[in-house]
């Protein structure tokens, strides 16, 4: 039997066509209209978001966090190594200098307990992502900033519908944080993302970065008749009809979550034996159990062994799984910025035995698939592992 399993496939809810086709007949496709609208109600109530603010993408959404921060040349803003390019980018592109911080291997999330000593005069901000899903240590970090003066912003781009560690939903406790719609995310619309706002005193400006620099706002609110020139910015907006998506699939959320959860049981029950005999490390239950179900990874026990258990899930099993991010520290910029990649031997280590599995609604609806995925699995890690 060859069936192809893929690692991701986006949910396309069944009033997903029909909001579209609304939105592509009303004329208004641009941003901040009716399904833009639609969305941003539903997070704010959903959530307790202060604003919330529908641009084209999660690097946008990070970009403008960044610039409403006010990095300039030479600030630092920590953030972890393990994580995806766009965190560190939005960071450079305004003159910031990003740095590094190693992940708990528990949870490869940033390990706060390694902070404070990366803490220098320059840290104007920190940037935490909520990885597979699972929220960052927010309220110890955020206590750590608040002492040193230090502006929060998470990186939300998984973590949408997921709570932290004292029951708030991710991205509604920290000064800013960012989310993505991205085609790989639970809740997506190709392209798109989020940027929240919740310290009221920088909306204003917001809205100016997000219309290019202009203070439309105040025109469309009535405050003034004709709008000008502000301030920098970008067009930070998205289309109404990717919203119109977005929107069907908020609609369908619990769904789509409950059909995720599903998956994330299965392997946890398949890995549990292997986990025992400490040939493979998987998410402990205190870290996933507020979680949206976004990823689901397991550390093996030596890079060799990831290396044989991917190939031989795709070449016997046609079955895709990955890699998770390699460390930025260790790449090209990471080293024009002066890192080695001895320089975080944590994220180092774990990077190279991370493995993310298939996993997404349409896996959860379908047991056939799903068994078929699980018993591959049980037969590679047999091979290795018995
Ligand atoms: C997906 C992702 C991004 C980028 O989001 P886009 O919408 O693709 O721009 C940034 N950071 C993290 C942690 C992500 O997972």
């Amino acid at each position: 039997m060859k069936r192809a399993i893929l690692f991701n496939k986006p949910y396309i809810p069944q009033m997903g066509e029909e909001y579209v086709l609304d939105a592509l007949r009303s004329g208004r496709h641009c941003g901040n209209y009716d399904w833009n609208q639609k969305c941003i109600s539903f997070m704010k109530k959903k959530y307790g978001f202060g604003e919330v603010f529908m641009v084209p993408s999660g690097t946008d959404a990070l970009e403008m966090g960044v610039m409403l921060a006010g990095i300039s040349n030479g600030d630092e803003v920590i953030l972890p190594s393990y994580t995806f390019s766009s965190t560190a980018t939005a960071v450079i592109l305004h003159g910031g200098v990003p740095i590094f911080c190693e992940i708990d291997p528990k949870t490869l999330n940033l390990d706060r307990e390694k902070l404070e000593a990366l803490i220098s005069p320059k840290t104007k901000m920190i940037i935490p992502i909520d990885y597979g899903g699972n929220s960052c240590e927010v309220n110890e970090i955020m206590k750590i900033a608040e002492r040193n003066n230090i502006i929060v912003m998470i990186d939300c781009a998984q973590s949408l519908n997921s709570k932290d560690q004292m029951d708030n939903w991710c991205g509604s406790i920290s000064p800013l944080a960012a989310f993505s719609f991205h085609e790989t995310k639970n809740f997506s619309c190709g392209e798109g993302g989020a940027l929240v706002v919740n310290n009221p005193d920088w909306v204003r400006r917001a809205h100016f970065l997000q219309e290019k620099g202009t203070d439309r706002r105040l025109v469309l609110d009535g405050v003034q008749s004709k709008y000008g020139w502000v301030d920098k910015g970008s067009s930070y907006l998205l289309s109404d009809i990717l919203a119109a998506l977005l929107y069907s699939q908020f609609e369908k959320m619990d769904e789509i979550q409950y059909y995720r959860s599903i998956v994330t049981k299965a392997y946890n029950m398949l890995l549990e034996p292997f986990a025992k005999k400490k040939h493979i490390t998987i998410p402990s239950a205190s870290l996933t159990k507020n979680s949206n179900n976004h990823a689901y990874w397991c550390i093996l026990d030596t890079s060799k062994n990831r290396k044989k258990f991917l190939s031989d899930l795709k070449t016997i099993f046609q079955i895709n799984a990955y890699i998770g991010y390699v460390p930025l520290h260790s790449f090209k910029k990471g080293i024009e910025l002066g890192y080695k990649p001895e320089d975080l031997p944590i994220t180092e280590d774990i990077a190279s035995r991370v493995v993310r599995l298939p996993i997404y609604p349409d896996l959860g609806m379908n047991s056939n698939d799903l068994e078929y995925v699980v018993e591959s699995i049980r037969t590679v890690l047999n091979d290795i592992y018995l």
